[in-house]
């Protein structure tokens, strides 16, 4: 495979005991389907739970521009910002890989943690206010509001279980 922003053939690399394919030239990353969220699962077990499915809502995509194509099958990729982070990543259609650029990969596991960690369970709350308050008044509700419910509430039961360890011992001792 060739680097789609430098033509330069990729190498093999392994992170996490994911094999990925890297360009030595400018440092980016194509990882194919799944392997982006294996790499994150294995570098911070807090972060499993976190998934996002970047391919379930088009009208958040933009266009990567006309230079940069699939190194697996040539297709046009496209820009889409990798969770709740602010990193843009160029992901593809077709065979669902994702390409990073140098430290993009850093930068979102970076920005997932503080995600975490900084905000406060009355600050996902507050926001769970607002969010249902838009679902009850609002018609015509999306799936991007929905899957933003989602996210919130697994970081409630997230803060929950990190600031009370008894609630998770005692939820986890329950038959499922
Ligand atoms: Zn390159
Ligand atoms: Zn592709």
């Amino acid at each position: 495979m060739k680097c789609p922003k430098c033509d330069r053939t990729l190498e093999s690399v392994v992170i996490n005991h994911n094999k990925v394919d890297r360009c030595s030239l400018c440092g980016g990353i194509w990882f194919d389907k799944d392997e982006l969220k294996n790499v994150k699962d294995e570098r911070d077990h807090n972060l499993s739970w976190l998934d996002f499915d970047l391919w379930s809502d088009e009208s958040r995509l933009k266009p990567s521009g006309t230079f940069i194509d699939c190194p697996r099958d040539g297709k046009s990729l496209f820009k889409i910002k990798y969770g709740p982070s602010d990193v843009m990543v160029d992901i593809c259609l077709d065979c669902h890989g994702v390409w990073l650029d140098r430290d993009e990969l850093d930068k979102i596991l970076k920005e997932l943690r503080e995600k975490i960690n900084k905000e406060t369970l009355p600050e996902y709350l507050k926001d769970l206010g607002e969010e249902i308050k838009d679902l009850i008044f609002e018609p015509g509700n999306s799936k991007e509001e929905l899957r933003n419910i989602a996210i919130i509430m697994k970081l409630i039961e997230y803060r929950l279980a990190a600031q009370h360890p008894k609630i998770s011992e005692i939820t986890s001792a329950l038959p499922d």
